[in-house]
């Protein structure tokens, strides 16, 4: 099956019991057994539910992997993938991972004794540097945000087998239509289905796929006990969401090119991070590991100052956390998303009080060129 067919025929097609095309919302928590034990694959909604399993399945598909996994939040998704570890264990991460994974790590995780490390993953012998004896795992963001830097995922994987360690991918920028980890190599793929996944900014949600027999069944046990599983509504949004995944990805990249080059030769913009761009120092990987290069591009326009003022002007970029979605949105990384980070540490990165983020949405570009066009003035 080719990319867009999978998203519609992927996982399970329809509902057996009446012929309808689309998986039904189960609005239920419990299931008739026929005496103890006898039941048709569902007993408690928390531990399987017919619409959620439906979605489990899709992203499993889509992603390629053994079992896929549906939570009430991506911050869900990957508090239960840490929970695969034990006290005492480590975790090597991206060091300018999502705001929420830092803080997960870093203020509740830690208080159970799993010590994380942040180094920056797009240079691999920084991984390498950082594996100590109780290293479990490395866990990589690629794209990141805001800077949209590139971690070559095959060549982590790699070290991750040499020392025995679980490679982790969040996936969120580039879904499974543009980039699938586990076919480089990764063990677990994870996802705020919130962004691209979902795509209309009406779902928060995180997805998660394993890729072996005994992952699935640790993780499933994980999922059960923990119990931050989504409900059946927005499970049946996501899939919903999935179906037009592809020809949303297609329209939000060639927007994104369109915008990516206007600000490339725009006086105000001092530098335009994009992986699609060939200076971006990742380029080549980027090409190389995923078919799409997403629809985030980050923009300095050299102060505070200026940042404000095209925030401001702008009339169909929406001042919003949050990407993905049908809508243009646009956001300071400095004052926003990134504001928890101290000044120092965020000029170490390179998020400057310029660096504008934008999530490019599916409106006509002649619109969004214009809109820039006049706020950048
Ligand atoms: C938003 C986001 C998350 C967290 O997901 P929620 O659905 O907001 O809990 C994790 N990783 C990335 C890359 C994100 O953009």
């Amino acid at each position: 099956m080719k990319r867009k067919t999978k998203l519609i025929h992927g996982g399970i097609s329809g509902d057996p019991h009446t012929g309808a095309v689309t998986t039904p919302i189960y609005q239920v928590s419990t299931y008739k057994q026929e005496g103890i034990g006898g039941h048709k694959g569902f007993e408690y909604s928390r531990t399987g539910n017919p619409t959620r399993h439906a979605l489990e399945e899709l992203i499993k598909d889509l992603e390629e992997g053994e079992a896929g996994f549906a939570f009430g939040s991506g911050m869900a998704a990957i508090t239960a993938v840490m929970m695969l570890f034990n006290s005492g264990d480590h975790v090597i991460l991206t060091d300018d991972v999502y705001g929420g994974t830092y803080r997960v790590m870093t203020k509740v995780l830690n208080r159970f004794g799993i010590d994380s490390t942040f180094v920056d993953t797009s240079n691999l012998d920084n991984i390498k540097g950082e594996i100590r004896e109780n290293t479990r795992a490395i866990y990589i963001e690629t794209p990141t945000n805001p800077l949209l830097k590139i971690t070559d995922i095959k060549g982590a994987s790699q070290i991750a087998k040499e020392h025995n360690l679980l490679t982790i991918v969040d996936n969120t920028f580039s879904t499974p239509y543009w980039q699938t980890p586990i076919t480089l190599g990764a063990d677990i793929v994870l996802h705020s289905a919130t962004k691209y996944i979902g795509g209309h900014s009406d779902v928060v949600a995180g997805l998660v796929v394993v890729n072996s027999k005994q992952l699935a069944e640790d993780f499933h046990f994980v999922q059960n006990s923990t119990g931050g599983v989504l409900g059946p509504q927005d499970s049946y949004l996501l899939i919903r969401g999935i179906r037009t995944l592809g020809i949303r990805m297609e329209e939000h990249e060639q927007n994104t090119r369109e915008i990516v080059r206007y600000l490339q030769s725009h006086p105000s913009v001092t530098k335009v991070f994009y992986p699609g761009i060939e200076s971006h120092p990742n380029h080549e990987l980027a090409k190389r590991q995923s078919t799409g290069f997403g629809g985030m591009v980050s923009f300095d326009v050299g102060s505070g100052e200026a940042a404000d003022r095209l925030l401001n002007k702008v009339k169909y970029f929406t001042l919003a956390e949050s990407l993905g979605a049908v809508e243009s949105l646009i956001s300071l990384p400095a004052k926003m998303t990134h504001a928890s980070i101290p000044e120092d540490r965020r000029a170490e990165l390179g998020i400057t009080d310029g660096l504008v983020r934008i999530s490019v949405g599916l409106e006509d570009i002649e619109d969004l060129m214009e809109d820039l066009e006049q706020a950048l003035k």
